[in-house]
């Protein structure tokens, strides 16, 4: 299934890759083929404008009188009369004269033209003629009407060329880095997904497995009911309590997958208050003194009045309950339980420390993640499905807070939380 998806990744990335390869090289290509005439053209309309029939002089010695400091040998003057005669003004004899008339008999006015022709490629512009003049041929009736500027550009051209092969090569000795970068980089970004995709089907594999021990539970105690029909809820009831045990479980565990589903969805929405967190804690912990008689557990409470943040009550209440609830749930009688919250610089230190069995040091970094309980039988025996410090870490990051575990086997355990809030 991942092999699909990594081709198709290699392929878009690839793509982008040559994307970029291709307007870059384009660019580029474009600027300088764009700079290269540029140079030729103003040569050439500079030459062709400053063109003027220098009458005292002699027919041979006209050439363009104000353009010199721009003069270039490689440009040729033409002239064409009104009836479209063509006169070289070349200067010099130049074998290419017959072709220079013929492009110059072609060429359009106002427009700048690259022609091949035989063994040259000649860049042409013709410009009107300013002046109402006559050539000084003297048989011939020559009446200007535009100048032509003819330009060999082999050289340029030829740059041009060559610059082309070089993008070609370039490109096609880049395709085989750009298809092995892609991979590499496809097979990276693979790396998060897949782990995401075995953690979720881990977690579905678990969850079905979790559902189905009380369904068990409730199925078989009420078929060993119905095996009895004649006998009273009295003598049921053992069974009847099993029953609601394992269906209290289950809703209990359906709630907690349903936290879990929208928290990684992002759907859980929070309804943010100002939360008075001493308060929160006293009352909490409020709900926990019977156990001090029940379980024989000491709970000591200390709390710095009047500490405050922006929070949802209910999910910190959710937060409270979780670590309260395992502290008593994993210290055995005769034990203590400390809750303290005070405030830390900008923010409100929680522990909740106990003198319970502990977690094993190779356990510490798993016991955040969904359904990892370090003892699974005595976890159950308690009420545990494993997801309730799964559950306290998103209500402490989504508070932008952070929670960590540090615990000594056979000592006890001692939960931090750090949420940003402050005292009055
Ligand atoms: P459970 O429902 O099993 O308590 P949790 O997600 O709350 O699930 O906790 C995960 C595991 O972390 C527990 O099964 C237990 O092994 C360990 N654990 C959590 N809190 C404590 C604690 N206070 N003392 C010892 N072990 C703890």
């Amino acid at each position: 299934m991942f092999q699909r998806t990594l081709r198709k990744l290699t392929l878009l990335i690839s793509l982008v890759f040559l994307l970029i390869f291709v307007v870059f090289t384009s660019t580029i290509y474009g600027y300088i083929s764009m700079r290269q005439f540029d140079k030729v053209d103003d040569a050439m309309r500079m030459q062709a404008q400053s063109f003027r029939v220098a009458r005292e002089r002699t027919e041979r010695m006209m050439m363009p009188v104000r353009g010199r400091r721009i003069f270039d040998p490689r440009i040729f003057l033409l002239l064409r009369s009104e009836d479209g005669r063509i006169a070289n003004l070349a200067a010099f004899r130049h074998e290419d004269n017959a072709n220079l008339a013929e492009i110059a008999a072609q060429s359009r006015i106002g427009e700048i033209e690259t022609k091949e022709y035989e063994t040259h490629i000649y860049r042409v512009l013709c410009i009107p003629y300013q002046y109402e003049e006559k050539l000084l041929r003297s048989e011939e009736n020559f009446v200007i009407k535009e100048v032509i500027a003819v330009s060999i550009v082999d050289t340029e051209v030829g740059l041009l060329n060559d610059l082309l092969w070089i993008i070609a090569g370039g490109l096609f000795i880049s395709m085989v880095v750009i298809v092995a970068a892609s991979y590499y980089l496809a097979k990276r970004a693979m790396i998060p997904i897949e782990s995401a995709w075995e953690k979720q089907q881990r977690f579905v594999a678990d969850a079905s497995h979790e559902l189905r021990s009380p369904l068990t539970g409730i199925y078989s105690n009420a078929e060993l009911i119905l095996r009895h029909p004649d006998n009273t809820v009295e003598q049921e009831s053992r069974r009847i309590h099993t029953i609601m045990k394992e269906a209290s479980r289950m809703t209990k565990l359906i709630t907690s997958l349903l936290t879990l589903a929208r928290s990684d969805a992002n759907k859980a929405e929070l309804q943010l208050a100002p939360v008075d967190l001493s308060e929160l804690v006293e009352v909490v912990s409020e709900h926990f003194r019977p156990f001090e008689e029940l379980e024989n557990i000491q709970l000591e409470v200390s709390v710095e009045p009047g500490l405050r943040l922006t929070g949802d009550g209910e999910r910190l209440h959710q937060l409270l309950v979780i670590l309260m609830d395992n502290a008593f749930k994993y210290t055995a009688p005769g034990g203590k339980v400390s809750v303290a919250a005070r405030q830390a610089d900008k923010q409100i230190a929680l522990s909740i420390q106990d003198t319970g069995c502990g977690i094993r040091q190779e356990n510490l970094p798993h016991i955040f993640d969904r359904f990892f309980r370090e003892d699974k039988a005595r976890s159950r025996d308690k009420g545990g499905i494993g997801l309730g410090l799964s559950i306290a870490k998103w209500i402490v990051e989504i508070h932008g807070g952070k929670i960590t575990a540090d615990s000594e086997p056979g000592k006890g355990t001692t939960f931090k939380v750090f949420l940003p809030g402050k005292g009055s």
